[in-house]
Protein backbone atom coordinates (compact mmCIF):
# COMPACT_ATOMS: atom_id res chain seq x y z
CA UNK A 1 0.00 0.00 0.00
CA UNK A 2 1.41 3.12 -1.24
CA UNK A 3 1.47 5.91 1.48
CA UNK A 4 -0.52 8.63 0.49
CA UNK A 5 0.77 12.93 1.05
CA UNK A 6 -0.63 14.16 4.12
CA UNK A 7 -0.73 17.96 5.27
CA UNK A 8 1.53 18.64 8.44
CA UNK A 9 -0.81 21.31 9.49
CA UNK A 10 -3.32 18.98 10.52
CA UNK A 11 -0.98 16.83 12.68
CA UNK A 12 -1.97 19.12 15.45
CA UNK A 13 -4.79 17.27 15.60
CA UNK A 14 -3.97 14.27 16.21
CA UNK A 15 -6.12 10.94 15.74
CA UNK A 16 -9.52 13.31 16.00
CA UNK A 17 -11.92 14.15 13.13
CA UNK A 18 -11.42 11.46 9.94
CA UNK A 19 -8.86 11.59 7.53
CA UNK A 20 -11.03 12.86 4.44
CA UNK A 21 -11.90 16.56 6.39
CA UNK A 22 -8.60 16.64 7.49
CA UNK A 23 -6.99 16.23 3.76
CA UNK A 24 -9.26 18.95 2.75
CA UNK A 25 -8.81 21.01 6.10
CA UNK A 26 -4.73 21.10 4.95
CA UNK A 27 -5.59 21.53 1.49
CA UNK A 28 -7.37 24.85 1.94
CA UNK A 29 -4.57 25.68 5.15
CA UNK A 30 -1.89 25.19 3.11
CA UNK A 31 -3.05 27.75 0.21
CA UNK A 32 -3.75 30.20 3.45
CA UNK A 33 -0.38 30.00 4.51
CA UNK A 34 1.80 30.32 1.65
CA UNK A 35 2.99 33.57 0.66
CA UNK A 36 0.98 34.75 -2.24
CA UNK A 37 1.32 37.45 -5.20
CA UNK A 38 0.81 40.97 -4.18
CA UNK A 39 -1.78 42.48 -7.11
CA UNK A 40 -0.01 46.23 -6.41
CA UNK A 41 3.36 45.23 -6.75
CA UNK A 42 3.84 41.42 -7.83
CA UNK A 43 6.01 40.33 -5.74
CA UNK A 44 5.04 37.14 -3.90
CA UNK A 45 4.92 38.70 -0.35
CA UNK A 46 1.54 38.39 0.62
CA UNK A 47 0.29 36.88 3.59
CA UNK A 48 -2.37 36.33 5.95
CA UNK A 49 -3.65 38.62 8.36
CA UNK A 50 -7.07 38.22 9.56
CA UNK A 51 -9.64 36.02 7.21
CA UNK A 52 -10.09 38.06 3.91
CA UNK A 53 -7.13 40.31 5.13
CA UNK A 54 -4.43 40.16 3.31
CA UNK A 55 -0.72 42.47 3.73
CA UNK A 56 2.24 42.65 1.41
CA UNK A 57 5.60 42.81 2.96
CA UNK A 58 7.30 44.09 -0.10
CA UNK A 59 4.52 47.44 -0.83
CA UNK A 60 3.03 47.62 2.64
CA UNK A 61 -0.14 47.01 1.01
CA UNK A 62 -3.33 46.20 3.47
CA UNK A 63 -6.28 44.95 1.26
CA UNK A 64 -9.06 42.84 1.27
CA UNK A 65 -9.49 39.75 -0.76
CA UNK A 66 -10.80 35.82 -0.40
CA UNK A 67 -11.04 34.38 2.90
CA UNK A 68 -8.10 31.42 2.27
CA UNK A 69 -6.27 32.79 -1.25
CA UNK A 70 -5.40 35.78 -3.08
CA UNK A 71 -5.71 34.28 -6.53
CA UNK A 72 -9.25 34.53 -8.25
CA UNK A 73 -10.79 31.15 -9.04
CA UNK A 74 -9.35 29.34 -5.82
CA UNK A 75 -6.44 26.97 -6.70
CA UNK A 76 -7.45 24.68 -4.16
CA UNK A 77 -8.17 21.35 -5.08
CA UNK A 78 -8.65 18.46 -3.22
CA UNK A 79 -8.52 14.86 -4.16
CA UNK A 80 -9.59 12.10 -2.41
CA UNK A 81 -8.50 8.83 -4.22
CA UNK A 82 -9.60 5.41 -3.72
CA UNK A 83 -7.20 2.21 -4.38
ZN1 LIG B 1 2.92 44.47 -2.83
Amino acid sequence: MAKKATYGSVKRFGPRYGKTVKDKFGAIEQEQRKKHKCPYCHYERVRRVAIGIWLCGKCNTKFTSKAYTVSKPPAIKVEVEEE
